[in-house]
């Protein structure tokens, strides 16, 4: 190959990673919080904290410097979105689908080896790509799930997009697509339609959302993250032009094989939504939870032991969190490939096992929905069903590649 690597953007500074991080801290606090029952109890998107997240330039979070973005890389967005999953799971998971467009196509994709016509054709796609986010505030989903084996990355995708004069005709149905009737443009991955097709043939296309042939179907009333909406969307012989594509033709296979992290991005809202329960469970023992009578619940020896177990689980949580998105990149060794998804299992089985600690541990007024801890729960019991990094998929992939070498047998 005739190859071009960019040298990725430096990792934004230590001041400015926590800048963004207080901020994200200062919406979510004083306006996504609490407004996070409404969303829950409707099952209804936040658009009021997409207003929000715009008005702060947030939409450009992960959107290079070079274009207009705030140039965030993989570890400040991790941390700036557990920040936001502190404070409202949902709106956190669906700026997980908005931001990794930006981050796939920006900073993920500089490290990727592409021949210089790739990387010219790259240049061109994003800059259009991200001009609509940073200039027109628009906002992205993610749709990839299907139903089938293609979104754990085992097969190719059922939506196909078979190439035509000028662009492509997309065929297909997407199920779970968070923030359905409230993105601007879909990040669809598709297959392109060939006699063998093949992963290695996937396309990341963006659909605009006015697009004849795109409809979204189903209701949405899941037991938790009920303000993602994600519905299913059907694409019935949808025309998107060529420039529609996210990525030139080859380049999200070779991202998905060397950039594992990629797929890490969905664990730091149930990082957040972990700390959140233990925050909550803190306030409530101390009698100091707004609103509550405050009655203090802390001098029992069994709530002490409660919270030290909390700790200490999130403290194990939080430091192979810190660990993995810190030495994110791209060709990531076999130790910290494994690692990576050893971070995904931890945070997405220990938050929903904190929140449960903390149901039991504040007791039964501590469940009722006037309160968060409920939500919590619900939500965080969301995260290990994401794939492609299920819970169960995480171990499936650590039992095997603890055991076995690449191409190794055991005939
Ligand atoms: C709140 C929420 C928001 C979501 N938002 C999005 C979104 O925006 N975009 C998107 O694309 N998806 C999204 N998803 C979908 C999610 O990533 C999964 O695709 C979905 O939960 C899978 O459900 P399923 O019943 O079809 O799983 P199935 O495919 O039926 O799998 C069930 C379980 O079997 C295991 N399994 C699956 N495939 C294999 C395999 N090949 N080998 C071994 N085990 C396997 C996994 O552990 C999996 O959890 C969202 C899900 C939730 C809950």
């Amino acid at each position: 190959m005739n190859s071009a690597r960019h040298s990725s953007p430096a990792k934004l500074g230590k001041n400015r990673q926590t800048e963004l991080v207080a901020l994200a801290g200062r919406l979510g606090r004083e306006k996504f919080a609490p407004r996070a029952e409404k969303y829950d109890r409707e099952a209804s998107f936040p658009f009021e904290n997409y207003d929000d997240l715009r008005a702060q330039g947030l939409l450009g979070l992960c959107v290079p410097q070079a274009y207009g973005g705030l140039g965030a890389d993989f570890e400040t967005y991790c941390l700036v979105s557990a920040e936001l999953g502190r404070w409202c799971g949902a709106t956190a998971l669906t700026f997980n689908m908005h931001a990794s467009s930006a981050l796939w196509t920006g900073p993920l994709a500089d490290d990727l080896e592409m021949t210089t016509a790739e990387r010219a054709e790259l240049e061109s796609l994003r800059r259009a790509h991200f001009r609509r986010i940073v200039e027109d505030g628009a906002v992205y989903a993610q749709p990839f799930s299907e139903g089938s084996a293609a979104a754990a990355g085992k097969a190719p995708f059922g939506t196909v997009a078979a190439k035509v004069e000028d662009g492509w005709r997309v065929n297909g149905k997407k199920i779970f697509a968070s923030l359905s009737g409230a993105a601007d443009y879909y990040g669809v991955l598709c297959t392109e339609d060939k006699p063998d097709r093949s992963m290695r043939d996937t396309l990341y296309i963006a659909v605009p959302a006015n697009t004849a042939g795109l409809t979204i179907t189903g209701d949405w009333d899941p037991l938790g993250m009920r303000g993602t909406v994600s519905r299913t969307l059907v694409l019935k012989d949808v025309f998107v032009p060529d420039d529609a594509q996210l990525m030139p033709r080859g380049l999200y296979f070779r991202a998905a094989s060397s950039w594992p992290y990629m797929f890490l991005t969905l664990a730091p809202t149930y990082m957040g939504i972990a700390q959140a329960a233990y925050d909550f469970t803190l306030s409530y023992l101390r009698g100091e939870v707004e609103g509550q009578p405050p009655v203090k619940r802390r001098m029992y020896p069994t709530k002490q032991i409660a919270t030290a177990e909390m700790y200490i689980r999130l403290q194990q949580t939080r430091a192979l969190f810190e660990r993995t998105i810190a030495e994110a990149k791209v060709n990531p060794s076999k130790e910290e490939r494994l690692r990576c998804y050893a971070t995904q299992y931890t945070i997405m089985e220990n938050a929903n096992e904190i929140c449960r600690l903390a149901i039991r541990t504040c007791g039964g007024q501590s469940m009722l929905k006037s309160l968060p801890l409920e939500r919590l729960y619900r939500d965080s019991r969301c995260g290990s069903l994401m794939l492609p990094w299920t819970a169960e998929l995480c171990l499936d992939r650590l039992g095997r590649e603890t055991l076995y070498e690449p191409g190794e047998t055991d005939e």
